[in-house]
């Protein structure tokens, strides 16, 4: 296991931040970088949140990690907590409402 997944395990593992099923691999993960909280705002830290999604412009692992998450969101009650693929909580619930809306 390499310490980018040691990283996301622990932000997927971490009972601080609810129940998060695991993440699949994702090389070069740019998060294993900063403070995992960092991917944990609050609902209304604007600044916090848009500093995280920052870090997931560049990560070249955003698109299966945008997957993972909207795919996990979709399949939980309450969805999953925390930035994923550059999308917060509020970001996936409005993009899979609109999905579902046109499909
Ligand atoms: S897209 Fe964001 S949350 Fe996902 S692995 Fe990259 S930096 Fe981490």
């Amino acid at each position: 296991m390499t310490a980018v997944n040691d990283h996301i395990n622990y932000r997927t593992n971490n009972p601080a931040f609810g129940y998060i099923p695991p993440a699949p691999e994702l090389p070069g993960a740019l998060c294993a970088e900063v403070d995992s909280e960092l991917f944990f705002p609050h609902p209304h830290a604007t600044t916090q949140q848009e500093e995280a999604k920052s870090v997931c412009r560049g990560c070249p692992a955003r698109t299966p990690c945008l997957s993972w998450s909207l795919a996990q969101h979709e399949a939980l009650p309450y969805g999953i907590h925390g930035v994923w693929g550059g999308m917060t909580e509020d970001d996936r619930h409005k993009l899979l409402r609109t999905h579902r809306r046109q499909h």
